[in-house]
């Protein structure tokens, strides 16, 4: 068994662990943001290697929303050439309001109870939202939907989910920070 640190090949961050088990094709590798996925050895060449053709540098993002899904439901994706393009594609159709109320959700996972203070952290958490980069989760609490509105608050430390009656604030600057607000008219 070789074990190796290096960027991760689907989003480049560094510091992931690849680990090639002897005799077994796939490397098992592990990142911050993708989570745990094994990959073909080929296709991992192939996209260290690069370069892309456009259209499959734009699915990479997607693919980190697979794998970094799977992982959190306790599931370690295993892909090839053949078949990450549908896995990453199924990811690509995720409307804005699907992705507000995937942040809702993802910040009620983590909510011991309303209110409570969470970390949802927009560099490592993305591929969680099918977004493609932390700048796109970034914006989303200020693509409101009927029923949900999150108000940017870069002063605090983490989302919380709020109560439907708390007064939210004008629209701040972008950052990492926000506090969400679930009405209840959301389902
Ligand atoms: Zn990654």
């Amino acid at each position: 068994m070789s074990s190796d640190v290096r960027p991760c090949p689907i989003c480049k961050l560094e510091n992931a662990r690849l680990v090639k088990i002897a005799g077994s094709e796939p490397y098992e590798i592990k990142c911050k943001r993708c989570g745990s996925f094994m990959m073909e050895g080929i296709l991992l060449r192939i996209i260290e290697k690069g370069p892309l053709s456009e259209e499959d540098g734009h699915l990479l993002p997607y693919l980190s929303s697979h794998t970094r899904q799977a992982t959190e439901n306790g599931i370690t994706s295993e892909f090839g050439r053949d078949n990450w393009r549908d896995l990453a594609r199924a990811h690509t159709t995720t409307s804005v309001s699907q992705k507000v109320t995937k942040l809702l959700e993802l910040v009620a996972s983590r909510s011991a109870y309303p209110g409570a203070r969470v970390l949802v952290d927009a560099g490592l958490d993305y591929p969680l939202l099918d977004a493609t980069s932390d700048d796109e989760v970034n914006y989303l609490p200020e693509s409101t939907d009927k029923g949900v509105k999150i108000a940017f608050r870069p002063i605090t430390t983490g989302f919380r989910m709020m109560p439907p009656f708390h007064p939210l604030g004008e629209s701040l600057n972008s950052g990492k920070i926000a506090e969400g607000s679930m009405n209840a008219e959301q389902n």
